[in-house]
């Protein structure tokens, strides 16, 4: 089991949670951050990544990947660590400034305080709905690839029809044995430019495509072996295989937020407006997972959230009546603490 402590554990590595590490740096708090996904980013990196988003303050037009990479560049100064593909499972209260954060790998967080920045919930792969088939998850069949060598001269079905299913499968052709791209339709949801190089590759016979949908699995000796594809017109193919790779998407889950026993209104979670706190002292939620009167799911009212519970925390863990507001313009402690660098002149003015 792995143990890591810090001040504040950070659930969701979103634009929110992001900026919740630079808020609370400029208290001099350090910060775990725990998400799901493999990346950072959130709905943003997951959603919409070249998509522009016009509502940032002093960014005009920038695209989400770029406003996820601004909020790191700003974060990264404060030395973060980020724990990802990791599912935050439980939250333990051990007394009024300890927390216990233990994830689905059972790495456990020791904190002062907690932030829940979740959104609407844990990403999690979109699962191939046959039933018994996950009894094969991990170890012939992948909702994600993070060792390529796993499928190096085997057979391999791939299937999905968005970005993933299609960049994947024209990886996967160059070292496995062979790649069939199975998708319901002709219609694809990924770049047409990966599309026509998918045909490219089918028409060299270097990798294979068939529309239908997988309606049974075959199994030999506690292997899977092989799927039944349907095809829209009733008819029924067998293809065999050595490993599948299912790439329908992520969708976001609530999953364990229910069991964390917070007062919540309709899926979010309730928090008082001045200081993000929840229900439990000491365990804090901004952006779109929480809720109060007049909520806007904006990721602009999510940074004034964050800016507002790291205040709170720091009052809280640091045991201070009211911490006073210190300008990143002009303040030595904050600048002490983000490592900015004074000319001479500066220092005597
Ligand atoms: P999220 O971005 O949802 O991030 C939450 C993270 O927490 C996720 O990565 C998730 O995996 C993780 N997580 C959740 N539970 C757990 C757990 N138990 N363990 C570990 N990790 C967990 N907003 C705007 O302001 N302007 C726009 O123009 C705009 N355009 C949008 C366009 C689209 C298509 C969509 C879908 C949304 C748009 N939004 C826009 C909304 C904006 O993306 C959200 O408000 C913002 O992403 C919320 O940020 P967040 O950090 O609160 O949550």
């Amino acid at each position: 089991m792995k143990t890591l402590t810090t001040d504040v554990a950070i659930i969701g590595a979103g634009p929110v949670g992001l900026f919740q590490i630079f808020e609370l740096g400029l208290q001099g708090l350090s910060t775990v951050v725990i998400d799901s996904l493999p990346e950072i980013g959130g709905q943003c990196s997951e959603l919409y990544p070249d998509k522009p988003i016009y509502d940032i303050p002093a960014l005009p037009n920038a695209k989400a990947s770029e406003v996820i990479d601004n909020l790191w560049q700003q974060a990264a100064i404060f030395d973060p660590t980020f724990l990802l593909a990791e599912r935050v499972e439980h939250i333990e209260k051990v007394s009024e400034h300890s927390f216990i954060v233990t994830t689905h790998k059972q790495t456990q967080i020791h904190c002062r305080a907690v932030v829940i920045a979740a959104g609407n919930g844990a990403f999690s792969p979109v699962k191939l709905k046959l039933p018994l088939i996950d009894k094969f998850e991990d170890t012939q069949l992948f909702y994600r690839i993070s060792n390529i060598e796993h499928f190096r001269d085997k057979n391999v079905v791939v299937l999905g029809g968005g970005d993933s299913a299609l960049d994947w499968s024209l990886t996967l052709q160059k070292t496995a044995k062979s790649v069939l791209l199975i998708h319901r339709s002709s219609n694809f949801k990924a770049a047409k430019s990966s599309v026509n190089k998918m045909y490219e590759l089918c028409e060299q016979v270097k990798m294979q495509f068939l529309c239908g949908q997988v309606s049974s699995f075959q199994e030999e000796e506690n292997k899977l072996t092989g799927l039944t594809i349907t095809s829209k017109d009733g008819v029924n193919r067998r293809v065999e295989l050595d490993e599948l790779v299912v790439l329908f998407g992520m969708s976001p889950k609530h999953g364990p937020i229910d069991n964390w026993q917070l007062e919540m209104h309709q899926h979010q979670i309730k928090v008082d407006t001045q200081s993000f706190q929840t229900s439990v002292t000491g365990i804090y939620a901004v952006g779109d997972i929480n809720y109060y009167p007049g909520k806007r799911k904006l990721i602009l009212s999510g940074f004034h959230e964050a800016a507002l519970a790291a205040f709170s925390i720091a009052e809280t863990v640091l045991e201070k009546d009211r911490i006073p507001t210190l300008y990143t313009t002009t303040s030595p402690l904050v600048h002490q603490r983000m490592g900015v660098e004074h000319t001479l002149e500066e220092m005597l003015n």
